[in-house]
Parts: structure tokens; C-alpha cells; sequence
């Protein structure tokens, strides 16, 4: 029993809720450890349980569930805890990959957190993660900044922060709003923008594309039904890499170096040009 091997284990008085983690196309993708906690847990809550009843039961586990969704979350939280700390054993899911991110889960774990019930994570897929690990992009430092917004206004601001963060910026768009969302993206960061497509990770049709926002809005055009799916959008951070830093900026900096040093000169420049201080002055250290 792998509940055993876990430090938060069965048989004690007070109940765990185990996170648990599911596949996002590929049911092989499942964890053995998932599958014995599933299975053995006194009740599942499920973001939807006739989606997760049809998970379990390709398994073979046949469980008791709950729901819990965006909907009930906050009310059934205090539920879930009094069923700890009655001793029970809860497992958590959502529909696909890790629960919270993007998904149901927050209000539940936080009132653990906050009223001290045992809470472990069950690892396992996660969309942004897998996307990101087979991107090409910076890895060192990135963000999750969840789905864009639905209105345009919005959703460039949230493109042009996304950019200037200087790290690589992951987030979940929506198959209805794909197109709409890249010609926001070309009028707010420009026809260049360099950007990488991650689309219906671990299934047959799964897809990786890189390019420029316009060559991704052709590769789309050409072929509507490359629009459906699961997508995940990634983007450069601005002053990555020191091809990212364009020649007016550097031009500027080097202007302001006449008159002071190189960390003041980027501040400025920073201040200018709405950058972040740092990531211009690593930029231009990196300069040849
Ligand atoms: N909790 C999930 C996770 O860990 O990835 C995300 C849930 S969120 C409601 C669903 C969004 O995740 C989709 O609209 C899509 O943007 C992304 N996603 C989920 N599965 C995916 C897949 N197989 N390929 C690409 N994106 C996926």
C-alpha cells in the first residue's frame, strides 16, 4: 500500500488530503502512486465526478466521490476538513493535470493550511510544465500567469506585462479565442514577436509550434482545425537574451554612459522604457 510508505499515512487519527495529479490526454501518463491513493482514499472530491468516475473506472477503482468545483469550493472546504479531522482520507482531483493550477482546489487546501490538516501532493502532469519543458525557451526563470483575459483591452495589457516580466511567460488560451488573442498579441508587441504554441500535449495530434506571431497566425489560417484543441501559449520575457534588447535601447544606454555609469545609464533606460533595471543591466553586461 503506497499510502503506507508516505510519512502522512493511513491508520493515524487525523486524515490527509492527498493532491493528486491526472493525466492531460495520455492515460498512461497516470502515476502508480496516483492509482493507489484513488483507490484507496475514503472519499474523492472531483472537480466532476462523472468525468473522474469514467478516469477510475478505466483503472478499475471503484470510489466514493464529491463534488467540488469553482461553484461550491468554499463551502464544501470546511467539509473536507472536518472529514480529516474525523480520520477520513481525502484524494483531490480535477479534470486534467494538477489540481489548483487553472483548476479548483485553493479555498480547500488554504483552510488546511490555515486549521493545520495534513496536505501532500500526489505529483503528476501538468499542461503549463510539459509545454514549457519542450518549448526552447528560457527555463531558468519563468512565470504562470493562468488564461488570458477574455476582452481585448485586458488581454494586451496582460501581453505587454507578460513580455516586459523578463522571464519566460507561460499561460492557458482558449480554443474560441486563439485567433482574437494573436492579433492582440501582433498589434500590442508587434508582427515579430517570437512566441511558441503547445497544443494538445501527450494525445495523437499533439503539436509544437515556434516562430513569429504572424507566422503562427498563418500556420493557424491555413489549416482552421489546427485552431482546436488544448493550447498553451508561451512567450520570451522581453530582455532574455541579448538579442531581445533592441538596438534604440542599447543606443540609449550608451548615450547615457557618457555621462554616468553603466548600472545608472540602464536605470534610466529602464524608467524610459517601462523595462526592469536588472534584466536591462544583465542584458547589457552580456553585450559583446
Ligand atoms: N490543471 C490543469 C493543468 O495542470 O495543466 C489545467 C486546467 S485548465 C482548466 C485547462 C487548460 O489547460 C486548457 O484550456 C489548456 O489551455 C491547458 N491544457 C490542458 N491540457 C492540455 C493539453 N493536453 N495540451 C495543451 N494544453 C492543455
Amino acid at each position: 500500500m503506497l499510502i503506507e510508505n508516505n510519512s502522512n499515512n493511513l491508520g493515524e487519527e487525523l486524515g490527509t488530503l492527498f493532491v493528486v495529479a491526472t493525466p492531460i490526454g495520455n492515460l498512461d501518463d497516470i502515476s502508480k502512486r496516483a492509482l493507489s491513493v484513488l483507490a484507496e482514499v475514503d472519499i474523492i472530491a472531483a472537480e466532476d465526478t462523472r468525468h473522474t468516475h469514467k478516469l477510475l473506472s478505466h483503472f478499475g477503482i471503484s470510489a466514493k466521490t464529491t463534488a467540488l468545483h469553482d461553484h461550491n469550493e468554499k463551502q464544501r472546504a470546511q467539509q473536507i476538513v472536518d472529514w480529516l479531522n474525523s480520520g477520513k482520507n481525502v484524494a483531490l482531483v480535477s479534470d486534467a493535470g494538477t489540481p489548483l493550477i487553472s483548476d479548483p482546489g485553493y479555498a480547500v487546501v488554504n483552510l488546511c493550511r490555515e486549521q493545520g490538516a495534513k496536505v501532500t501532493p500526489v505529483p503528476g502532469a501538468c499542461a503549463a510544465i510539459a509545454a514549457l519543458s519542450c518549448s526552447g525557451l528560457a527555463t531558468d526563470k519563468f512565470q504562470f500567469i493562468g488564461f488570458s483575459p477574455a476582452k481585448s483591452k485586458a488581454r494586451k495589457e496582460f501581453l505587454i506585462d507578460a513580455v516586459n516580466s523578463g522571464v519566460t511567460s507561460i499561460f492557458y488560451e482558449s480554443t474560441h479565442r486563439i485567433m482574437a488573442s494573436l492579433d492582440d498579441m501582433r498589434e500590442a508587441l508587434g508582427d515579430d514577436q517570437q512566441v511558441v504554441l503547445a497544443k494538445e500535449l501527450t494525445k495523437s495530434f499533439e503539436t509544437f509550434f515556434s516562430g513569429s506571431v504572424v507566422e503562427l497566425i498563418a500556420f493557424l489560417t491555413e489549416d482552421t482545425v489546427r485552431q482546436k484543441g488544448e493550447i498553451v501559449l508561451m512567450l520570451p520575457g522581453k530582455v532574455a537574451n541579448k538579442e531581445a534588447i533592441s538596438p534604440d535601447a542599447v543606443r540609449l544606454i550608451q548615450l547615457l554612459q557618457d555621462q554616468m555609469p553603466l548600472k545608472k545609464a540602464c536605470g534610466v533606460a529602464a524608467d524610459y522604457l517601462g523595462l526592469k533595471k536588472n534584466a536591462l543591466y544583465k542584458a547589457m553586461l552580456e553585450q559583446d
